[in-house]
């Protein structure tokens, strides 16, 4: 079966394994160059600081705050030129894709 990102967005959700732990930082923002943490505007959206002040990825509940659209039906990333590494990794069908899938009920 192809997996279609676009009508998907699964993996864009801090995964179930975090949530039941309490853990609201899902994507490290590792890069400093990156536009996420230099460009105020994008920061304000889409950033939020741990405890050691390290960037991560802002949810909104428990989705991505860059995370567009409805899930499993018509979804974008508002930062794709710029999201983190561990977002560049997954890839559909292998085995992050399909726990998120799944935690999705898609
Ligand atoms: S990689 Fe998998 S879980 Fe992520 S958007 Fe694509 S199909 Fe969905
Ligand atoms: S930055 Fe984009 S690709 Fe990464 S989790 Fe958020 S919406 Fe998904």
């Amino acid at each position: 079966m192809e997996l279609d990102c676009g009508a998907c967005g699964a993996c864009c959700f801090n995964p179930q394994s975090n949530v039941e732990r309490g853990y609201v930082f899902y994507v490290e923002i590792d890069d400093p160059r990156s536009k996420l943490v230099r460009d105020r505007g994008m920061k304000r959206k889409f950033v939020m600081q741990d405890e050691d002040g390290r960037p991560h990825l802002r949810l909104l509940g428990n989705r991505c705050s860059a995370l567009k659209g409805a899930l499993g039906k018509h979804v974008r990333c508002a930062v794709y030129a710029h999201r983190p590494k561990p977002c560049r990794r997954v890839k559909p069908g292998d085995e992050d894709c399909l726990r998120a899938r799944r935690e999705h009920g898609l």
